[in-house]
């Protein structure tokens, strides 16, 4: 009877904590992951203590903690949860944190040991022994949180080899193959602290087992009725949503700006130019190397847009893109300077080489669309150190030199020299 009072129990148990946390979890959006990570942490203290001193009956002969059971089954779960709707960095913050505390306790514990108490009740004495204890087991359960962690992120990628999409079995098999081995790894340090025999170990595995199962059917409900399924969105965003949305967007920005790439054409981004090409032009004229800037301009872009549509726009800027890049020497650097603007940084380049590169950019141009829709461009190229050795009046010259492309009939380069569309050449006056 008191064994089956404990099974639902224990039940009870995994279903509050499951629900408290995962309540945390959707509300990641609008309160932050915070809340999350301390309760998380809370429950940390708890799972250790029960787990050292509160051992039950369950059918079979099965004696298990509902510390271990309940709590760190479901931590488990809950970290893979964690992952499975934002990313391992995310998982690793309470990894780190809890293994950082962990060690924190036992530091000051240790520290704390060294005042002379005095007796506020007979019974109170501290119990330093037990707190060291608590702390060696939650620094060794920790460590090994760490390797579940990773090993469960590694299966449940895996798994979709597997499984698909199905969640269930996905959650299951993971459960069941990470908790097995954090049994025995949890079990040995139990046993050289404790004592413990292997019918805890078996106990423990039996019944975290079951409470893998059930956190599974839990997860499940989780991900496919509380969290928006990802890749599909609602017809209709809810206001609350704003929050996820504008989390994602912020993301998904700050992605892109590490990358330092333009999202549309896949070049660099003014971004980077501003840090890598200022740097190189600064290297490149204290090493007294050539270095060419060159700036492309596509020619009536605007009215390019306006009678095939933004669409076809935006294609044919990401081919421009694709024939700087293929006309440019591997070294050189591509960057999207403005909307149909490109700057392209030749280290090494002297000025001659520049008007043949900005040359074989503007052929390749004129050679590719289709003959209705072609484009052609206009290039200002300036050289250091014959122009300038500071990237603010490289620009300058080039920009100015461009200015005089367009003005002089477009589709021709401008450097020290003029390079027309026919071929003609003429020294800049
Ligand atoms: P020109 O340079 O020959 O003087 O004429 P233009 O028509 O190219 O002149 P301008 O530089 O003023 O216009 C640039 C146009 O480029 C304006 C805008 O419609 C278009 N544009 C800028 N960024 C994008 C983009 O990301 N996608 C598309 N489709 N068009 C863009
Ligand atoms: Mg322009
Ligand atoms: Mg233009």
């Amino acid at each position: 009877m008191a064994e089956i009072q404990n099974v639902v129990l224990l039940g009870v148990d995994a279903i509050v904590y499951f629900v408290a946390l995962a309540a945390l979890l959707r509300a990641r959006g609008r309160i932050g992951l915070g809340a999350f990570f301390c309760a998380l942490g809370v429950m940390h203290f708890l799972e250790t203590y029960l787990a050292s001193i509160l051992y039950v009956s369950l059918p079979y002969g099965i004696i298990t903690s509902p510390g271990s059971t309940v709590l760190f089954t479901g931590k488990l779960m809950m970290l893979l949860l964690l992952y499975i709707r934002e990313d391992a960095v995310v998982v690793r913050q309470p990894i780190y944190g809890l293994l950082f505390g962990n060690v924190l306790l036992f530091v000051l514990a240790f520290i704390m040991r060294q005042h002379v108490p005095v007796s506020i009740a007979p019974s109170r004495a501290a119990d330093f022994a037990f707190l060291n204890e608590m702390g060696a087991l939650m620094v060794w359960g920790t460590a090994i949180l760490f390797f579940d962690c990773i090993i469960i992120i590694l299966l449940y990628e895996r798994s979709r080899a597997w499984f698909g999409d199905r969640v269930f079995p996905r959650v299951f098999v993971c459960g069941v193959m990470v908790l097995t081995f954090d049994q025995l790894a949890f079990f040995t340090g139990l046993h050289m602290l404790t004592g413990a025999g292997v019918h805890v170990l078996a106990g423990g595995w039996a019944a975290k087992m079951g409470a893998v199962a059930l956190y599974s059917v839990l997860a499940s409900i989780y991900l496919i009725y509380f969290e928006r399924p990802i890749g599909r969105r609602r017809d209709a965003p809810k206001i609350w949503d704003i929050f996820d949305t504008l989390t994602y967007r912020e993301r998904y920005e700050d992605l892109l700006a590490r990358t330092g790439c333009d999202a549309l054409t896949g070049a660099l981004d003014r971004h980077s130019l501003e840090a890598h090409g200022r740097r190189s032009v600064e290297h490149a004229a204290a090493a007294g190397r050539p270095l060419a800037l060159v700036l492309v301009d596509i020619d009536h872009f605007k009215a390019f847009n306006d009678r095939f549509g933004h669409a076809a726009g935006d294609k044919a800027l990401k081919r421009i893109a694709l024939d700087i890049m293929a006309a440019a020497r591997v070294s050189d650097f591509t960057y999207r300077f403005g909307g149909e603007e490109f700057v392209v940084i030749g280290d090494g380049v002297n000025a001659e080489d520049a008007l043949s590169l900005a040359d074989r950019i503007r052929r390749r141009i004129a050679g590719s669309g289709d003959a209705e829709g072609r484009l052609t461009v206009s290039i200002g190229v300036s050289t250091c150190p014959r122009d300038a050795t500071d990237y603010d009046t490289l620009f300058e010259i080039a920009d100015k030199r461009l200015y005089q492309a367009k003005a002089a009939g477009r589709n021709r380069i401008v450097g020290e020299r003029i390079l027309p569309a026919d071929g003609s050449v003429r020294l800049v006056g």
